[in-house]
C-alpha cells in the first residue's frame, strides 16, 4: 500500500459500488479534478436503467440517493480510514445522527463516553429520547471495565470520540472495541479531531467511524460536510439477532440487507434506507470542496499538531495559566494512551484554563489579533472560543466542571500560521489576561519565560 500523502491525492477505493466517479464524458476530455456534477438527477439512457436503479440500486438517478462527485470523495475518505465504504452527508451532526439511526431503534440505548462534543451530547439527551432511544454515559472512558458495567440488554451502540472535543481525555480504543465485540455490539468512533492522518480507529477495532468533514478534512472552513465510514465487518451470524433490520427479509419478502451486502450491510442500510429518507443530502459542490481539502490533509495536520504541542508546552509554564488539557504533555493523564494511539501527533484542538477566571478569558480573547474568535475548529486559521459562555452554556457548573470547563477555560484550535507569530499573539492575550486578573504582570516569576523571539531563533 502507498503512503498516506500519496493516497490523499490519488486514492480511489477499490471498494466502490457506486460506479466510476472519476470517469470523463467518454472520449472527449479528461478533467484532472473530479468534475462537479451539480445536478439534481441523471438521465436514464435506456429503459432498463431506470428499473435497475430502483430495483437493485444500480448507477446514479437522483442526487439524494447518490452523485458521482460525492461518491469520489466517499471513496477517498474510505481509503484513508481503511474502511470498505463511506457515506457523505451534509454535516458532522448529520453523520452522527445517520450512523446512530442505522443501528438503534425505539426501546434501545446508546452507551457513550461522557466527554463528548456538545452537539452529540444534545442529540443523545434531547432529540433521540423523543424517538424512544435513550443514552447512558461512561465517565471514565479510559477504563474498559466501566464500559462493560454500563452495557444493558437494550444497548446497541458504543460511541466515543478518539480525541474528545475539547478536553483531550483519551479513551482506550482497542479495549472498548473488545468490550463491544464481546457483546456483538458496534463501536462507533467520532474521529473528527484526530483525522485519519493521526489515527485510524478501524485499525484498533472500531466498526464505524464518523467525521465532521467541516473541520480538518475540509480545512479551509468554507463548507459543512460529514461522513460515515464502515469497516465492512458486519457479522450476521454473531450480531444479526441484535440488528434484525439488517438480517430480516425486505418488506416485500426479498433478500435481507446482509444477504445482499454481506459485511457491508451496515453502510448499505444507511445509504439505501436512512440517508435518503431523512434527507441530509450534501451539495455535490460541498463534497468537491471537501475533496480539495483532503488533498493537503497530512501537510496541514502534521504542522498544526506540531505547533499545538509547542504551544501547549509553552502555555503550561506560563504564570497566567492553571492547567493545559493536551494529551501530548507528560503531565496529562492521557499521556500513555497518546503515546500508544497518537504517536505521530496529538492533534491541535485543546483547552487551557486561565488563573483569572472569566474576566481573564475575556481579556485574552479581546487582545489576540492573529487568533480568530469563532466557534469552529480544524481550520487553517487559529481559533479561540470561551466554552463556558458559548458551547457549554446550557450545562450546569457541575456538568461543566466534569468535562474540564471552568470560567477561565479557553478552547484553542491551532492553525498553520508561523509558530513565532502565534506565540507572540498568545503572549499578548496572556498579558491582557494577567492584567484583567488584577495582579501586576508577574511573568518574570515564570520558570520558562520564552517569548516569540526564542521560537523565531528555533525555527529556520
Ligand atoms: C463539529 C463537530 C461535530 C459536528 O459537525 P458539524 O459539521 O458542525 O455538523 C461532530 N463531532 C465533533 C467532534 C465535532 O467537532
Amino acid at each position: 500500500m502507498t503512503g498516506f500523502a500519496t493516497r490523499q491525492v490519488h486514492a480511489r477505493a477499490a471498494t466502490s459500488d457506486g460506479g466510476a466517479p472519476d470517469a470523463a464524458p467518454s472520449g472527449r476530455v479528461t478533467p484532472r479534478a473530479t468534475p462537479v456534477y451539480l445536478t439534481a438527477g441523471f438521465e436514464f439512457e435506456q429503459w432498463e436503467q431506470a428499473g435497475g436503479h430502483f430495483g437493485a440500486g444500480e448507477g446514479f438517478a437522483y442526487t439524494r440517493t447518490g452523485n458521482p462527485t460525492t461518491a469520489a470523495v466517499e471513496q477517498r475518505i474510505a481509503a484513508l480510514e481503511g474502511g470498505t465504504d463511506a457515506l457523505f452527508v451534509a454535516s458532522g451532526q448529520a453523520a452522527v445522527t445517520v450512523a446512530l439511526l442505522g443501528l438503534v431503534a425505539a426501546g434501545q440505548r446508546v452507551l457513550a463516553a461522557s466527554s463528548l462534543y456538545e452537539g452529540t451530547r444534545g442529540l443523545l439527551l434531547e432529540n433521540l429520547p423523543r424517538l424512544g432511544i435513550e443514552a447512558d454515559f461512561v465517565d471514565d472512558a479510559a477504563d474498559p471495565a466501566a464500559w462493560e458495567r454500563a452495557i444493558r440488554p437494550e444497548t446497541r451502540v458504543l460511541f466515543l470520540e478518539s480525541i474528545p472535543n475539547a478536553r483531550n481525555d483519551l479513551p482506550d480504543l482497542a479495549a472498548v472495541a473488545d468490550v463491544a465485540h464481546a457483546h456483538g455490539l458496534a463501536l462507533v468512533v467520532d474521529n473528527t479531531l484526530a483525522t485519519p492522518y493521526l489515527l485510524r480507529p478501524i485499525e484498533h477495532g472500531a466498526d464505524v467511524v464518523v467525521h465532521s468533514a467541516s473541520k480538518f478534512l475540509a480545512g479551509h472552513g468554507s463548507v459543512l460536510g460529514g461522513v460515515v465510514v464502515d469497516s465492512g465487518t458486519f457479522d450476521a451470524a454473531a450480531s444479526g439477532a441484535l440488528y434484525p433490520h439488517l438480517v430480516a427479509p425486505s418488506r416485500t419478502g426479498g433478500p435481507s440487507v446482509a444477504e445482499r451486502h454481506g459485511g457491508r450491510a451496515r453502510l448499505a442500510y444507511l445509504r439505501e434506507t436512512v440517508a435518503p429518507r431523512f434527507g441530509p443530502t450534501p451539495s455535490p459542490l460541498n463534497a468537491f470542496l471537501v475533496g480539495q481539502g483532503i488533498e493537503t490533509l497530512s501537510l496541514r495536520v502534521a504542522r498544526q499538531s506540531a505547533s499545538a504541542l509547542e504551544i501547549a508546552r509553552w502555555l503550561a509554564f506560563r504564570p497566567e495559566v492553571v492547567s493545559v488539557d493536551y494529551s501530548g504533555l507528560d503531565s496529562s493523564p492521557s499521556y500513555a494512551l497518546a503515546k500508544r494511539y497518537l504517536p505521530d501527533g496529538q492533534g491541535s484542538v485543546f483547552t487551557f484554563t486561565l488563573r483569572g477566571g472569566a474576566p481573564a478569558a475575556r481579556a485574552f480573547v479581546e487582545a489576540v489579533e492573529v487568533v480568530t474568535h469563532m466557534t469552529h475548529i480544524g481550520d487553517v486559521r487559529s481559533l479561540v472560543l470561551h466554552p463556558e459562555s458559548t458551547s457549554h452554556v446550557l450545562r450546569t457548573p457541575d456538568e461543566r466542571a466534569a468535562v474540564g470547563v471552568y470560567p477561565g477555560t479557553l478552547r484553542l484550535s491551532i492553525g498553520v500560521e508561523d509558530l513565532p507569530d502565534l506565540i507572540e499573539d498568545l503572549e499578548r492575550g496572556l498579558l491582557a489576561a494577567g492584567r484583567a486578573a488584577g495582579g501586576a504582570d508577574d511573568s518574570s516569576e515564570a520558570d520558562d519565560t520564552r517569548g516569540a523571539d526564542d521560537f523565531r531563533k528555533e525555527t529556520p
